[in-house]
């Protein structure tokens, strides 16, 4: 069993965290700050927007990211393509409730089976979002589907007669090895999920390494399931601390919400219901500022903890 005192003696938890960099100090949360914004956002850099959506370890909440901000850029009057590159575990379309709906894969495209605009479904409730599928549940990465595919597929994308989308989001598969590859290959920018926990931690700052190797500079992050009760009693990592062990700047902070679970289940993001859950309008947020990529508007939900025993699990 790990035992504390294994995890604050820096000897046996070799973790090397990049350069803390000097932080903006973050507002704190009110119901006001979250409805100020009732203009519409203005979409900054060229498009379509290539973004991909990864945290190195698995169940930390990307697909949950990418189906909330999806619908949420489309509520804005963006439109937005979400590609589920997580092959064999395949579940973005069940959170979407679009299960039914996929009949087409990008496989059978490849195949000559079918054309591209087959194989996107068209969200039953917003028009402008649209999901699209690598392949059908539980098959493997198709042979030699691989980042060359996935970047083929993003131009296929852009030329379409109605136009290329404003976003395109990938969601990306747990772990570094080829999923992983081939979902990042095509992204000029990245959404980095993570929860403020150590191995989630450990994990996000290595791929934010891998990202920066394949020239992928422009990487927000998302600090999911914060509880702030914890944080206050000192059980959990501060979202400061986190943005401190990452270096990274803030796209959102979204607490942790039994809303999530129940909307995951149902088939129907969080971010469309009404009245709106806390997670949803941090998702809604996040979408915000993905959108001016405007990063220190973030609006935080705590309060610095007293004392920053964290540090001490990585000898810091
Ligand atoms: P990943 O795609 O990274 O594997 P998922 O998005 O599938 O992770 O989320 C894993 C599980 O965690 C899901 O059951 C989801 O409902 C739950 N979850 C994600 N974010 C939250 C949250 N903020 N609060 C509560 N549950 C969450
Ligand atoms: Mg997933």
């Amino acid at each position: 069993m790990i035992s504390l005192q294994s995890l604050t003696n820096p000897k046996l938890t070799p973790v090397s965290f990049r350069p803390r960099k000097p932080l903006k100090k973050p507002r704190s949360l009110t119901i006001n700050s979250l409805l100020q914004y009732n203009r519409k956002p203005e979409l900054a850099g060229e498009t379509p927007r290539v973004v991909v959506i990864t945290s190195g370890k698995g169940g930390v909440g990307k697909t949950t990211t990418t189906a909330n901000i999806g619908l949420s850029l489309a509520r804005l009057g963006f439109s937005a393509v979400a590609i589920d590159a997580d092959v064999g575990l395949r579940n973005l379309d069940l959170l979407l409730g679009l299960e039914n709906r996929v009949n087409y894969t990008v496989v059978e495209v490849l195949n000559g089976d079918c054309r591209l605009d087959q194989a996107l479904v068209r969200d039953k409730r917003w028009s402008n979002f649209e999901l699209l599928c690598i392949s059908k549940p539980r098959s493997k990465l198709p042979l030699g589907f691989g980042g060359k595919a996935l970047t083929w597929l993003v131009e296929a994308l852009k030329a379409r007669e109605e136009g290329a989308p404003d976003f395109i989001l990938i969601d990306c598969p747990a772990g570094i090895d080829a999923g992983f590859i081939t979902a990042i290959t095509p992204a000029n920018e990245a959404v980095l999920v993570t929860t403020p926990d150590i191995t989630s931690l450990r994990d996000a700052d290595r791929v934010t390494g891998l990202l920066e190797c394949d020239g992928i500079r422009d990487i927000k992050m998302i600090v999911n399931r914060v509880r702030t009760d914890m944080i206050k009693g000192e059980d959990m990592m501060s979202v400061l601390d986190v943005q401190e062990m990452l270096g990274l700047p803030l796209l959102g902070v979204i607490p942790e919400d039994s809303e999530v679970i129940r909307s995951t289940n149902r088939g129907y993001p969080l971010v469309l219901n009404k009245p709106p859950a806390l997670a949803g309008l941090a998702f809604e947020q996040a979408a915000w500022r993905l959108v001016e990529q405007d990063s220190m508007k973030a609006v935080m939900v705590e309060e610095e903890p007293k004392r920053r025993g964290f540090f001490s699990f990585f000898g810091g």
